[in-house]
């Protein structure tokens, strides 16, 4: 084993509960993109699927991908679609987001025509992300046409926050604000056919009540990592969420080296006692943020020893001189648990100049991952 991913299904599914229990009466989205943020797309989909009233995807063949594991729920792609797809998207019976006038409008009335079923859409506004959404002048105009249209059914309109991370954030409600009043005009008409308003991600879908609207679309809290340090200290008593990943790799060697060796490409750490090094079998093309060099750490034997030197593309170096058990082939954790210590998304991240989600997002969809469900652990196909 080179490394490996486990991912803790029972998990997900506990924080989906938790999740869509905290929101009601808002309806719970799952968001599943970017390989369920790294968790893998199908198995998440199957262990969540009966608990969710929708899922949402940033790309039509995720949601070709979803409806081909047997996912029957409402599918939203929140991302662009190329024209040549539009036919695969309402096959799929995904909803498309529609952010510009008559973007796509001719071409999509057409494949619904062709397809004898109207196409769902949800209409995107943006308040202040200032990247896709209709300007909110106008918008409601933009809407009313998809309403009238006979070959689209409005399933939604929504929009997106920027600063949702930030308690008590001006930003984040001048968005509401904003989102509010462009929708005005329409707001009979929208509770009639029963359109769903929603602009909540995890961080606003926990700590603004007021932004959970119909419906809210969480992804990072899904897996049970908080959207950032902020949200986590605001809101850790009023919701548990549990990490499902887990990724392990094994030392590939332990080396013995002098005070005074270099380690690695550049020589940027040299050793300040008798040390032991040991050496990873993966580096930054496997997932670990080059920029973790010399900073973040993993777990061996259930101590924490430091990453040093510089990541290489396959490989990197720990100081396993304070963890006397490390041998070759020992157990290294980069994110989960090891005996009491445990290290997470956020943590790495923090390590790397950067967040959870990147580091979740970024893992490789070929390093095998293992599912556990309750008891079995299944091994799944991850081609
Ligand atoms: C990714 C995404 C989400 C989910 O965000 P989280 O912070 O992971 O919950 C919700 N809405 C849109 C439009 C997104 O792109």
């Amino acid at each position: 084993m080179i490394a490996e991913l486990e991912i803790d299904l029972g998990a997900i599914r506990a924080n989906v509960r938790r999740l869509a229990e905290l929101v009601r009466p808002a309806r719970f989205a799952a968001v599943v993109k970017a390989n369920a943020y790294g968790h893998g797309l199908e198995p998440v989909a199957q262990a969540i699927g009966p608990e969710v009233d929708a899922m949402c995807v940033y790309r039509t063949d995720e949601a070709t991908a979803l409806r081909g594991a047997g996912i029957t729920c409402p599918i939203l792609i929140l991302g662009p679609i190329e024209p040549c797809d539009l036919a695969f998207a309402h096959q799929a019976r995904a909803a498309m987001t529609m952010w510009s006038r008559n973007g796509f409008r001719r071409d999509a009335a057409a494949v619904a025509r062709r397809g004898g079923r109207r196409f769902d859409v949800h209409a995107k506004i943006d308040t202040g992300v200032t990247r896709l959404g209709l300007e909110p002048d106008g918008a409601a105009e933009a809407i009313a046409a998809y309403l009238s249209d006979p070959d689209f059914d409005l399933r939604g309109v929504y929009t997106h926050l920027a600063a949702a991370e930030e308690l008590e954030s001006e930003f984040t409600l001048a968005q509401l604000a904003t989102f509010r009043r462009a929708l005005a005009p329409l707001d009979g008409v929208l509770r009639e056919r029963r359109v769903a308003r929603h602009a909540a991600a995890s961080a606003a879908a926990i700590l603004f009540p007021a932004l959970r609207l119909d419906l809210v679309r969480a992804g990072i809290a899904t897996y049970g990592i908080w959207p950032s340090p902020q949200t986590r200290a605001a809101a850790s008593e009023a919701i548990e969420l549990e990490p499902a990943l887990t990724w392990r790799t094994n030392l590939v060697v332990v080396r013995e080296v002098e005070a005074g060796r270099s380690i690695g490409y550049g020589c940027t750490f040299h050793t300040a006692r008798r040390s032991r090094i040991g050496v990873l079998p993966i580096g930054y093309a496997e997932g670990i943020p080059r920029s973790a060099g010399g900073r973040a750490e993993v777990l061996i034997a259930g101590k924490r020893a430091p990453i040093v030197g510089r990541i290489c593309m396959n490989m990197a170096f720990v100081d396993v001189t304070d963890v006397p058990l490390a041998h070759a082939g020992s157990s290294v954790t980069l994110i989960g648990a090891d005996g009491d210590e445990r290290i997470d998304a956020n943590d790495l991240g923090e390590h790397a100049d950067t967040i959870g989600y990147e580091i979740v997002a970024r893992l490789p969809a070929e390093i095998p991952r293992r599912y556990l469900a309750r008891e079995a652990a299944i091994v799944a196909r991850t081609s």
